[in-house]
Order: structure tokens, then sequence, then C-alpha cells
């Protein structure tokens, strides 16, 4: 069985997300230890027991050692089963990364699924909900799969109550990836968004990223939103480039200014515009995964993250799979992905 440390590399949930993500698809089983050793509340949190929980009943897994804290524990993988299913996070925590977790098995599953993931939908360090409509599962799309999602109900932190639906067709392999280009920016757009707070924090956030952005008074939108538990507040950036879409996020809370908000969308989104790659920090580390079990595909990328440089480790245990990283001038990377020789054959 593999052992992996989930203290190493990037350290969080993400090692354990990711090793339940490939081991659904592989049928391999993993034991994983020292999870989240080194962060302030170390051992599984709700959320990961959460996505835990989501790829066991997918895959008919036996687990040992899935209790809330805990350091360590086992999980053996039985087949796939696609179908209807409801997974609830129970708390604020984020039920994107619920998917992250289940969605690559069914990708490729033997027949459609349909999923209700309920929990935070617009949380801080996971991908907001926009993300995954707006840039992920386009990508997605276009390695063969046909996915979409719908936000029924926003979940902000730390009320949580989010709800979101996503219907999966699969195929039987997913097609290459390569995105070595960015093309040309069609256009940006940017919406600030509150939820059960005062319209005024949108404005100022609105008028803010307009300013810092250059943008047109039309492609700034200021919405509030009806149906959220909790008070919730963010700024989505959308970046609409030939080739792909990217989603920058800030995120309110208690305590932190508007305009602090406003500005760290922006920053991200200048940071990403200048860089000149074309895939985005985020989508770096979510894109290796399906690109891993295409078995081929390439793309540009700004400088690695600890996620990007974590999954890679763990896809490297998983599969039988060279991912080649290449710095160019200018701080962008190239990262090739392909089957190792001997299994090409
Ligand atoms: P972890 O920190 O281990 O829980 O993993 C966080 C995951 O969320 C990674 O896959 C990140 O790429 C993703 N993520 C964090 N912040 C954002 C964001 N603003 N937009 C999209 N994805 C994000």
């Amino acid at each position: 069985m593999l052992t992996i440390d989930g203290s190493s590399g990037e350290g969080g949930g993400q090692i354990l997300r990711t090793a339940l993500a490939l081991a659904i698809v592989t049928g391999k089983p993993f034991r994983i230890e020292r999870i989240r050793a080194g962060r302030e509340k170390p051992g599984l949190l709700r959320q990961h027991l959460a996505a835990l929980k989501a790829a066991a009943e997918i895959s008919g897994a036996t687990v040992d050692g899935a209790t809330l804290g805990a350091g360590s524990l086992s999980f053996r993988p039985g087949r796939v089963r696609p179908g209807e299913f409801t997974f609830a996070v129970g708390s604020a925590g984020s039920a994107t990364l619920v998917l992250q977790t289940v969605l690559p098995a069914l990708l490729t599953a033997s027949a459609t699924s349909r999923l209700i993931l309920e929990g935070g939908t617009h949380n801080p360090a996971a991908p907001p909900f926009d993300f995954l409509a707006r840039s992920f599962l386009p990508l997605i799309n276009q390695m063969g799969p046909t996915v979409t999602a719908k936000l029924e109900r926003p979940g902000f932190y730390p009320a949580g109550g989010g709800r979101f639906s996503v219907a999966i067709v699969p195929v039987s392999r997913l097609l290459p990836l390569e995105i070595q280009e960015r093309g040309v920016i069609r256009a940006i757009r940017a919406r600030a968004i509150v939820a059960n707070l005062p319209r005024s924090i949108a404005e100022r956030e609105a008028n803010l990223t307009r300013r810092l952005l250059s943008l047109s008074e039309d492609s700034v939108t200021v919405e509030q939103i009806e149906g959220a538990q909790g008070p919730g507040n963010v700024v989505v950036i959308e970046i609409e480039a030939e080739h792909h879409t990217e989603v920058f996020t800030g995120f309110g809370a208690a305590g932190v200014r508007a305009e602090t908000v406003a500005t760290k969308a922006a920053r991200e989104a200048r940071s990403y515009i200048a860089s000149g790659a074309p895939v985005g920090p985020y989508l770096a580390d979510q894109l290796l995964i399906p690109i891993a079990l295409a078995g081929a595909g390439r793309f540009r990328t700004g400088p690695l993250s600890r996620h990007t440089t974590t999954n890679i480790a763990v896809i490297r245990l998983f599969l039988e799979i060279d991912i080649d990283c290449v710095a160019e001038p200018g701080r962008i990377w190239t990262l090739t992905i392909a089957r190792h020789a001997r299994s090409r054959q």
C-alpha cells in the first residue's frame, strides 16, 4: 500500500484530496500519516471528512481512521459508482473542494452523474463557484466530458449553507489539453457582490476595481444576492482571453475594508495579466490532475506554487507519468505531461 506523508510539500488538505481523487480512479489503496501536521488545527477538519466520505461513497471504499481531528487514515477504494449523490460539508467548509476530490473519477465513469454539493461556495483559499463555472469546467469540457454546474444558493464563510448542482456526462478517455498561449484578452469583467450586507460596500468595491483595472462603466456590476444564510461579500474579476478565462477573487470579512477586498482581487488580476502566462496559479495545480489522467498535455504558467509542486509529487506516486517542468526567461514555466515511455507501449 502507498504511504503518504501528509505534512510534506504544501502540507495541507490538498495532499489528502489529490490522493483520494487518484486512488478512486486507479483503484490503488493508500495510507496517509501526519495529516496537516504543521497546521494550527492539525488533522482532519469537517471539510476534509466531507471530501473523504464523498470519495468513499462513490468508490465503495473501506476507510480506517476517518474521525474528526485524526492524524492518519487508510483508504481502500472499490469500483467507481456514478449516479446521484448529495454531499454536505455540514459547516461553511468549501463544497467546491469536495467536488475537486470526486470529479476526476466521474469524468471517465461508466454512466452520468448528478451531484448536489452543500456547504461553502465562496470561501477564501478554495475555488469559488465562479472559478469552477467560468474557468475550470470549460477546460474540462475541452477534454471531452460535459460538466455543467448551477449555483442554487451561495454559501459564505462563516454561515455556509450554500448549494450547487453538477451534472457530469463522462467519456471513456480524456483528451489531452494544451494551453501554450493566452491569445488576446477579449474582455475583463468585474462583479462586486454582497449578501445580507449594505449595497454601498459593493459600490465602493466596484468603483475601486474599475479604477485599478481601467475598466469601462458597463464591465463592472454591483449585485445584491438573496437567499444566503449569512452575510457575504466577494469581488469576482473575470479575464476572458482568446483561449480560456481566468477568475480572480477577493473576499470580504468582518473588519476588512471594502477597499482592501477590491485591491486584493485587482492585484491578482493585474499580476496575471502582467505575467503573460496563459494559466494562472490556481488553475495550474487543479488542471494537473485531469491532464495527468488524460496521460498527455502541456501548459505554460507563472512560478510554480506549493500546491502545484505538491500535486506533482502526489500524481507521481499514483500514476506512471512524467511531468517535466522547464523554466523559460520571464518567470514562465512550461509543464509537459506524458506517460512513462514503458507504459505507452
Ligand atoms: P488547500 O489549501 O490545500 O486546501 O487547497 C486549496 C485549493 O483551492 C487549491 O487547489 C487552490 O488552487 C484552490 N484555490 C485557492 N484559492 C483559490 C482561488 N482564489 N481561486 C481558485 N482556486 C483557488
